[in-house]
């Protein structure tokens, strides 16, 4: 006798009656798998033990007998409806059978068809009045559900989080134990939210989710907090560093390469950790300094994590104030461009200079770019600062060709931000217009997590750059995740190795191994390999035997204002070809 929930349990003692009953049931209700017919109640409830009814239809002979036979089925039969079928009673009686959990009662007198086609429709009609009662449960305890939970990745929201850290809290104080409290932020979410659209980006959360729940442990609490916030509670961590440990291992499981809707995308996080009760006591306040240590990761480049240190409220304000003062930089004209020279290896000629922006900060002085930059490019103001700095950096050049200088190229950093605004291309077309600089004298810089967001689009974005005519350079190349396969497929030019390694190309065997495989694969790709932060003779001479193409760095000049740019061009062009005399002399 299979289970089914179409099955109807009869319980008559009179086996006439109860024959009438299943044949008239089975003719009328083919829907029905099976009308079970037992004799008693005791019967009744060995079948409640182990099958599921729609419905129990109770043959009732006397009143008495019946509310007991009632009593003893309720616990049994939980939700299912009970039909009762007996003769005539009052409705005093009827009333009672109810209050005692009958779902109605029914009158059996000659046992007539018409009396069976009546008990087949109060049979439907409790059956499906028992289901509309069960799914309006269940919408409750969705609903309850929802409450809780962050409907798109099925975490525990916001609420439910602060719940739980409030009562481990109250654990912890009476069984004194550390708490650690992650907060974890996907770096340049919102740029893959607008530019592919929330379809994407919903698919990339659900993605994160499930690495975190797969990388932490079940006795971990991770929430979603808000649009690319988690929330995550480590209970009775014995020692800091533990949080350190777990934090690294959700660094390194986040930046794997994400695959949503046939494209590859790698994103990567910021963790800030606070932890009960050296960082607070408090909820609110646990959570306040994890984002402070979380905004200080993304300071410092993203793709890390921070503990949070007092000082950090301190500069939660400045960083405010630096903001609002950074959006009247550029009307007040108060950013500027340094130029920094790179030198042609073989030639020993300047090969052209890198713009590197600096704000000259009223109050502040010179503030250097990694002060301003990773602010910028979160609030997005990198957009119009970018803009002013190709421009700026345009009619720079343009204005030394104009003085008779040789011809040289100028690099503009572009940050992840202006490379995925809409058509990027179209603002350096107009830029080379405004200052009727030619293509070929401007290289743009671009860092591999800014193209590696997505590198198919990266494609076509640089493909677009490349038919306009300027050179493309991979900034600090190799400290990004130097995706070899796509390196042959970007149209680049040049490979800018990262100062870190060109600076202990003498002291570290592995740096030294790096630095000779990147000049050697640029010189495979057909790529001109830059050294950056050549500081002394010893490095620059370690560079030329390995081949590489250009240098850059204080030992030939530091990045400097636009006059003395102009001096470097001409003196250094005036030391190396005799005709110098044809320069114009510069004062
Ligand atoms: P970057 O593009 O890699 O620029 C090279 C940085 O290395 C510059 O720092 C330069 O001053 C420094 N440097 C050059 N030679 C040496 C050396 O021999 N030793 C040492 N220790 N440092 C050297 P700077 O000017 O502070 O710029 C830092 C970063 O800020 C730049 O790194 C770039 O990523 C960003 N940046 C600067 N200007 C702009 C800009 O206009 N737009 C954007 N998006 N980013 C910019
Ligand atoms: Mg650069
Ligand atoms: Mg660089």
């Amino acid at each position: 006798m299979g289970s089914s929930s179409h099955s109807i349990l009869l319980i008559e003692g009179n086996q006439s009656d109860a024959s009438f009953l299943v044949e008239g049931l089975r003719r009328l209700e083919p829907d029905l798998a099976e009308v079970v017919h037992v004799a008693t109640p005791r019967e009744a409830r060995l079948h409640l033990m182990v099958q599921e009814f729609a419905a129990i239809l109770l043959g009732v002979h006397r009143p008495q007998s019946g509310l007991d036979d009632l009593e003893s089925l309720s616990e049994y039969a939980g939700k299912v409806p009970i039909l009762l079928l007996g003769p005539d009673c009052p409705l005093e009686l009827r009333d009672r059978f109810l209050a005692q959990g009958a779902t109605d009662y029914l009158p059996k007198g000659a046992m007539t068809s018409a009396e069976l086609v009546l008990l087949s429709s109060c049979l439907r009609h409790a059956i499906h009045h028992c289901r509309a009662i069960a799914d309006l449960l269940e919408a409750r305890l969705l609903g309850q559900h929802l409450a809780h939970h962050d409907p798109l990745t099925g975490l525990p929201n916001q609420r439910q989080f602060q719940h739980r850290l409030r009562q481990l809290i109250s654990q912890a104080r009476r069984n004194p134990r550390q708490i650690a409290l992650l907060e974890l932020n996907l770096d340049r979410f919102k740029l893959i939210n607008e530019s592919y659209g929330s379809d994407v980006g919903d698919e990339l959360l659900r993605h994160v989710a499930g690495r975190l729940t797969s990388t932490l442990r079940e006795s971990d609490t991770i929430a979603r907090r808000g649009a690319d916030e988690f929330t995550i509670i480590l209970d009775g961590i014995t020692r800091t560093p533990d949080a350190a440990r777990v934090g690294n291992k959700l660094l390194t499981a986040l930046s794997e390469p994400y695959q949503l809707s046939g494209n590859e995308f790698v994103v990567d996080c910021s963790i800030g950790i606070s932890v009960f009760p050296g960082d607070g006591e408090e909820v609110d306040i646990l959570l306040r300094h994890a984002d402070s240590a979380t905004s200080r990761a993304k300071e410092c480049g993203g793709n890390s994590l921070q503990f949070y240190l007092p000082q950090m409220n301190q500069s939660a304000a400045a960083r405010l104030e630096l903001e609002q003062d950074l959006r009247l930089a550029i009307d007040r004209r108060e950013l500027v461009l340094h130029y920094q020279p790179k030198l042609d290896l073989a030639t020993e000629r300047v090969a052209g200079f890198e713009a590197l922006v600096r704000w000259n900060h009223p109050e502040k002085g010179l503030v250097p770019p990694d002060r301003f930059i990773p602010l910028a490019e979160e609030t997005g103001l990198i957009v119009p600062l970018g803009e002013w700095v190709l421009n700026t950096a345009c009619i720079q050049n343009r204005s030394w060709q104009d003085q008779g200088l040789p011809k040289v190229t100028m690099a503009v950093n572009l940050s992840a931000r202006q490379f995925q605004v809409e058509r990027p291309a179209e603002g350096i077309d107009r830029a080379l217009r405004m200052s009727s600089l030619e293509p070929r004298y401007l290289d743009l810089e671009l860092t591999e997590s800014a193209i590696m967001t997505d590198a198919e689009v990266a494609i076509e974005t640089l493909g677009h750059m490349r038919d306009i005519g300027v050179g493309i350079s991979i900034d600090d190349f190799g400290t990004g995740h130097s995706s070899l396969s796509y390196l042959k497929r970007f149209p680049i030019d040049r490979l800018k190795i990262d100062k870190a390694f060109v600076q202990s190309v003498l002291t570290d065997n592995k740096d030294a191994a790096i630095t000779r495989a990147i000049i050697g694969m640029a010189g495979n790709l057909d790529l001109k390999a830059v050294a950056e932060g050549v500081e002394t003779f010893e490095q620059l001479e370690f560079l030329r035997r390995l081949g590489c193409d250009e240098v850059q760095g204080y030992f030939y000049g530091r990045p400097m204002p636009a006059a003395e740019a102009c001096t470097f061009l001409a003196e250094k062009e005036r030391s190396c070809v005799p005709r110098s005399s044809l320069l114009p002399s510069i004062n």
